[in-house]
């Protein structure tokens, strides 16, 4: 039996983001292509004396009780597999930026899960643990296996697409954060002008033809009236002045990426542009975990 696992909690980025409609429960109705990158916190899961799930993190301000969903996640597996005496400890080392449209959050549950699985010898399979992880969170689902994936409904149904074609990435956030429910709530009140070629975008991966995948890049919440959205506006013309292929924001934001084409070029966008902007990474495409 292992005393302590440790896991990779890859964050992710979103090609295309549309909204296609609002559920009778509420919810709306997304359709998003989304990809994991190399950027991402570490977990790990140690076995403690004592009962229940405790947590510690390296960013002072996260909570680290049950508003963490990596505590969230932890709870479900022992409830779930009967186990409800364990003791473990979560140890959150965060890369990721909060707030960032990036999934941190679902990232760290998504590889407790994971962790747990191995941990405690488990054996459930990636099918299991996605149902799992679709308790906890929208995004958890995908952030299981990752990789390169159509996400509909809440984000919770998953088709598996080829890979993204390789590719250097800028992820940059600006000083701020955007609040997900406030942006889904201006989104209500506008009519959307524009909507992503999500099936474009599927058949630019499948051709492995990324320069179709850029093109085809788009998000609806930058349609938002947001006076932030100009601070976004500002970063993707930075990126695309910089020789980005083309260049959006990532789920509700507040960070943004562009897509090189060589890293040459990425890291010298990436370094003009941390002069100004908070966090500026370069980053890969990630491809499936196999669990
Ligand atoms: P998404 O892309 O799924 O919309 P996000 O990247 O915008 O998410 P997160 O960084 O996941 O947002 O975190 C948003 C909020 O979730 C924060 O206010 C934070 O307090 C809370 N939170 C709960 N658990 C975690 C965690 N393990 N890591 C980071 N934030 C967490």
């Amino acid at each position: 039996m292992k005393d302590e696992v440790r896991e990779e909690a890859y964050a992710k980025l979103n090609l295309t983001l549309d909204v296609t409609g609002k559920r009778s429960d509420g919810y709306h109705e997304m359709l998003m292509v989304m990809q994991t990158v190399s950027l991402a916190d570490t977990i790990t899961l140690k076995r403690t004396e004592g009962r229940g799930i405790s947590a510690v993190c390296n960013f002072r301000y996260i909570p680290t009780d049950r508003r963490n969903l990596a505590v969230r996640a932890a709870e479900l597996f022992c409830s779930e597999r009967g186990i409800p005496e364990s003791g473990v400890q979560i140890v959150i080392k965060k890369n990721i930026p909060v707030g960032a449209g990036m999934a941190g959050g679902s990232a760290d549950a998504a590889a407790v899960l994971r962790g747990m699985n191995r941990l405690f010898e488990a054996g459930m399979n990636r099918k299991e643990l996605e149902a799992l992880a679709g308790q906890v969170g929208s995004d958890v689902a995908f952030c299981v296996a990752g990789g390169t994936a159509l996400a509909r409904g809440r984000g919770e149904a998953l088709l598996d697409l080829d890979p993204m074609p390789d590719c250097c990435i800028v992820v940059c956030k600006p000083g701020f954060s955007i609040s997900t429910p406030e942006l889904f709530q201006k989104l209500d009140q506008i009519h959307l002008r524009r909507h992503p070629d999500t099936a474009g975008m599927q058949a630019a991966i499948t051709e492995g033809d990324l320069r179709g995948c850029t093109m085809r890049m788009y998000n609806v919440f930058e349609e938002v009236p947001d006076r932030r959205m100009r601070t976004v506006a500002e970063i993707k013309s930075a990126m695309l002045d910089f020789g980005a292929l083309g260049a959006i924001m990532t789920g509700t934001g507040s960070a943004v990426f562009g897509v090189y084409q060589d890293a040459g070029t990425a890291e010298k966008c990436a370094a003009e542009l941390s002069r100004e902007y908070k966090f500026c990474s370069v980053v890969r495409p990630i491809k499936r975990l196999s669990i």
